[in-house]
């Protein structure tokens, strides 16, 4: 029977579907609010599909238009609140066949799905099954040729929503990072008391077919030992566990012990390896008083943190491009990130890829299944085991290739200087260089050898840098003074304590020191040595990388600063906020922050501020706590990067738009200050902060053996390593195609070209300042104005 409650004339407007289904992720909300503001800016209706394919299939009140104001504060929220449910009648055929029919009937051939592989599949098939679907439905009587014509072709695109980031394709699921930092703030509160009591404690994480929650823990916490699906234990492994932590305990002083233990951890022989058998291990061979924790669904819970919410952002503007792109032939996509850069790939690649390492690792092939894990997952794994502990034989280098590799961390204090330093010790132990870390940068150097009764430069034993792995700051002294202060010194200095190498962990200071160095080559011998730079500063703001350490927890800082200012908006009312953030010259810190907080508007060094555009924005803000009546309680929120302009300083602005609010909000100005720098610092930078100084470490050592003439004729002898869109690369800095020469702006101290510029149009699309045909306008012959609750 033809249901005739639906008009059968296609809607006026595209409508898309969006649905969470699987199991829930921090950042699920980020990107259903991404989807239904970018839907509507391109013009199009969207429509929330409650419950996942529960709400597909039962139709109803389960499908609902959302709107502009529906999903706002929804960044911040942690869960989906859309809800989500494993739907068993989707996996029959029956069950899609009424999910199409709900879909036709509300003129919806477009879904977003954002979940795990499962969910994917299910996106697929339907997919897939789509045009039989369809003529089931009118032979049956279900619905009228008519009504089925304009929806031949169903569009699908898949967003990986999972704490566990186990789809291959990818090197981030939305969500994974939240959980990691769910895990780390709960491994850093055991730390202490591991500490004083000497203690050892097991800690098991979530993961059933996959270790990147482990792994990636083991290496944020300094855990001595991690197993992982994926990679079992060799037999024996109790012994080599045991004799690995009493060597740690008793040789190298080491006073706490971690065991990251992932969920579906296994011997080679698939047999179980549990978080109370090891404890049983460790205290009935070792006597070690053991605890163990099973963090169990604390992982899930709680808001997203910063990179959750700019990937989820980005990936559901991405998703609705790729719905509005696709044509019938293109396969379904799903969105991905390499590195730094938003990507779409085949869904069913992906989703073929993650289910062959499940089938490999069933049949204990392990190795294959290593290598199906993405590069960045294999990086990690190798940069843990060369850090873990510095206790492999085979991987000691010959006499010859030794080196003396000096660690400097210049400039301002950012996250991950710490870990960085720790990860190039440790590695230099491994193969068998000497580190020597410098104290409080080229000053401290130089005054050193001015003999003061400091000491400023000597060997690191591996035990003293334990505590970094997730202190902030830089624990050796960082310092923003450049070598170009007393270069004479530096050079002697360099001859004095024969560098071999130089690894420089710092931000613009750090770039600045190692450009100086390389140039005075021609004057001095000693500076004829490999020489790197590992940006690491809370402006992201180093040539030759898109991401610096430090940023990363900088962005964490700023939202949760952002978001308890924005609560105490909810008990006073229509309140702007104008924060004030760090960055220098680099509008870096405050576009993504705004990403990641929603804000209404970010102001940036690059633009500059005017009194058209305070005019229009103040207007703006008006025309949104008029229209939107729920805005009411929200407070909103200005970024303003401290250099963006001389004159319309932080408070000038609140002040202006409190003048011309006219009592109908009001307005307030924020500076976190140095609360940017952040406390302990962020898993991603912790996790990254190893990667890159492993990669650096080995770049400096392909030098070993080559002569000084060598050394400076290379222009790769002097480098940065840095995330260019999709890659980890290392740029010369000199040379006629060099970073100093070509990329870099030494007057604003930035790069020339900053790739981020262009997310400021997505914070405008998605707060609706853009202005054009976003946000209001589509009311207009509209007149709905009530918030649907979140759930029927
Ligand atoms: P995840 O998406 O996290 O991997 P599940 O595997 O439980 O979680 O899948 C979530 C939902 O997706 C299922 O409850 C089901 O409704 C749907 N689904 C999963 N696999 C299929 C499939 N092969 N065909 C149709 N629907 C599926």
């Amino acid at each position: 029977m033809a249901t005739t409650n639906f008009p059968s004339a296609p809607p006026k407007r595209r409508r898309i579907g969006v649905l969470t289904s699987g199991g829930d992720a921090p950042g699920m909300n980020g990107a259903v609010r991404a989807v239904v503001r970018m839907a509507i800016h391109s013009d199009c209706e969207a429509y929330a599909v409650f419950e996942g394919y529960e709400g597909l299939v039962n139709g109803g009140d389960m499908i609902r238009q959302l709107h502009w104001e529906d999903v706002r504060g929804w960044l911040s929220r942690g869960g989906t609140l859309i809800g989500s449910a494993r739907c068993m009648s989707f996996r029959q055929r029956p069950g899609r066949l009424r999910a199409a029919k709900n879909m036709i009937l509300r003129g919806i051939d477009a879904l977003v799905v954002c979940g795990g592989d499962g969910s994917l599949t299910g996106a697929d098939v339907f997919r897939s099954e789509w045009p039989g679907l369809l003529e089931e439905l009118v032979k049956t009587g279900e619905l009228t040729e008519e009504q089925v014509k304009p929806y031949t072709v169903l569009n699908i695109v898949g967003l990986v929503g999972s704490i566990d980031n186990d789809m291959s394709g990818t090197d981030a699921t939305i969500g994974c990072y939240s959980s990691l930092t769910r895990i780390c703030d709960a491994v850093d509160d055991v730390f202490d008391t591991a500490f004083s009591h000497q203690r050892g404690f097991v800690i098991e994480v979530m993961g059933r077919h996959c270790g990147w929650l482990a792994l990636m823990s083991a290496i944020s916490t300094g855990a001595d030992w991690l197993f992982i699906p994926e990679m079992p234990p060799r037999d024996g492994w109790e012994d080599d566990m045991c004799g690995i932590i009493t060597k740690n305990r008793q040789e190298r002083g080491k006073r706490r012990t971690i065991v990251i233990v992932a969920e579906g951890a296994q011997d080679r022989h698939l047999n179980k390896i549990t978080s109370s058998r090891v404890k049983d291990i460790l205290t009935e061979r070792l006597g070690l008083d053991t605890r163990t924790t099973v963090l169990g669904h604390t992982q899930r819970g709680g808001p997203a943190c910063a990179y959750d919410r700019w990937l989820s952002t980005l990936q559901g503007v991405e998703a609705v491009r790729a719905v509005l792109e696709m044509t019938p032939e293109s396969p379904s996509p799903v969105i991905t990130i390499r590195e730094n850069k938003i990507m779409r790939t085949p869904l069913m690649d992906a989703v073929k890829a993650t289910q062959e390492v499940t089938s490999h690792i069933k049949n204990k092939d392990f190795a294959t299944a290593m290598t199906l894990r993405d590069s960045e997952f294999k990086e990690y794994h190798y940069a843990y085991l060369n850090t873990a502990t510095p206790d492999h034989p085979k991987l000691n280098l010959p006499e010859e290739k030794r080196m003396r590799i000096a660690i400097i961390n210049v400039g301002a204090p950012a996250g991950g200087m710490n870990q960085a330093s720790r990860a190039a010790v440790a590695y230099c132990l491994t193969r068998g260089h000497t580190p020597i870390a410098i104290h409080n940068g080229f000053p401290g150097l130089i005054r050193h050898h001015a003999d003061k009764p400091v000491s400023s430069v000597r060997e690191v034993r591996w035990v003293e840098t334990d505590a970094w792995v997730n202190e902030g700051g830089s624990d050796i002294g960082t310092n923003r003074g450049l070598p170009s202060e007393d270069i004479d010194t530096t050079a002697k200095c360099f001859k004095t304590y024969k560098f071999d190498a130089l690894f420089v962990v710092g931000g613009f200071e750090a770039f600045t020191a190692v450009s100086q160095l390389r140039q005075a080559r021609e004057k001095y011998d000693a500076f004829k040595i490999p020489m790197v730079v590992l940006p690491a500063t809370i402006s992201n703001n180093v040539p030759g990388t898109e991401y610096s350490l430090g940023s990363d927890t900088c962005l964490n800082a700023l939202i949760d600063f952002c978001d308890c200012i924005r609560q105490s908006a909810s008990s006073s009312r229509r309140r702007v906020f104008v924060i004030e953030t760090q960055g220098g010259k680099s509008g870096y810190i405050a576009t993504t922050a705004g990403l990641s907080v929603g804000a209404v508007a970010v102001y940036i060094p690059e633009e500059g501020i005017d009194i058209k555009m305070l005019a229009r924005d103040i207007d703006f803000l008006r025309d949104n706590f008029a229209r939107d009546k729920g805005a009411n309680r929200a407070g909103k929120i200005i970024m303003r990067n401290e250099t963006a302009s001389s004159t319309y300083t932080t408070q000038v602005i609140a002040d202006m738009i409190k003048e011309e609010a006219k009592g109908r909000f009001e307005s307030r100005a924020a500076v976190p200050g140095h609360f940017q720098q952040g406390g302990k610092p962020s898993p991603m930078d912790r996790i990254r902060a190893l990667r890159m100084a492993i990669k650096c470490l080995m770049h400096l050592e392909s030098y070993a053996g080559k002569s000084k003439e060598e050394i400076a004729a290379d222009e790769m002898s002097a480098t940065v390593i840095g995330v260019k869109g999709s890659q980890v690369l290392f740029s010369a800095m000199g040379g006629e195609s060099g970073l100093e020469a070509n990329e870099t702006d030494w007057a604003r101290r930035r790069p020339k070209a900053e790739f981020w510029l262009q997310l400021q149009d997505t914070v405008n699309i998605l707060s609706g300042r853009s202005g054009s045909k976003a946000t209001w306008s589509c009311y207009e012959d509209d007149d709905r104005i009530q918030a649907p609750s979140p759930h029927p």
